[in-house]
């Protein structure tokens, strides 16, 4: 059984979702600091299906898209080039082990992939794996438009394939020894 972690209120998913993260300078640098967000100062962020070695991989009860998800550094930096070499190296490492195996379990035409941190300043990359006729061909994709309702038995799927990731990571390095 996987929880979902909600909003903390309906305010602030107002204000995360709507432009409140850049309407002052103060509170905007508040949030790129370590302990000024979410993942860091809870310690792992909301919505985690389970864990890699360099990420989380996490998504939302409603989504854009089905198969959408999100993999999330361990290590706090608000740019990707901010990450020292072996720690990019496990990240992206991460990010594309989810993107495969994504791939493999819902069959998208084509996968899409996108990183801001506009809200969340705390590098993290968006999964989007992109069906035809899904609700946005032809234009950019928007996260905040909802699509689809995870099930339950969805998100225990996509729990398993994290799971089985992990595993699999895990195993190869065993291999190597
Ligand atoms: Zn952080």
């Amino acid at each position: 059984m996987v929880t979902l972690g909600p909003w903390p209120n309906e305010a602030q998913k107002a204000e995360e979702l709507y432009g409140g993260a850049w309407s002052g300078p103060e509170g905007w640098a508040r949030r790129r600091e370590r302990d000024g967000r979410i993942v860091c100062s809870a310690g792992r962020p909301f919505g985690t299906l389970g864990e890699l070695a360099s990420s989380w991989v996490t998504t939302d009860r409603e989504v854009p898209v089905f198969g959408y998800i999100c993999v999330v550094s361990k290590v706090h930096v608000v740019e990707p080039f901010e990450l020292p070499e072996t720690e990019s190296a496990g990240f992206w490492r991460d990010c594309m082990a989810v993107a495969k195996a994504l791939n493999d379990l819902v069959r998208p035409v084509k996968m899409n992939y996108e990183v801001h941190g506009n809200t969340l300043p705390h590098l993290h990359m968006h999964l989007f794996p992109r069906q035809r006729g899904d609700a946005f061909v032809g234009r950019p994709l928007n996260l905040k438009e909802v699509h689809h309702r995870y099930s339950e038995a969805e998100v225990e799927a996509l729990r398993a394939m994290v799971a089985e990731l992990a595993l699999g990571v895990t195993r190869h390095r065993g291999q190597e020894r």
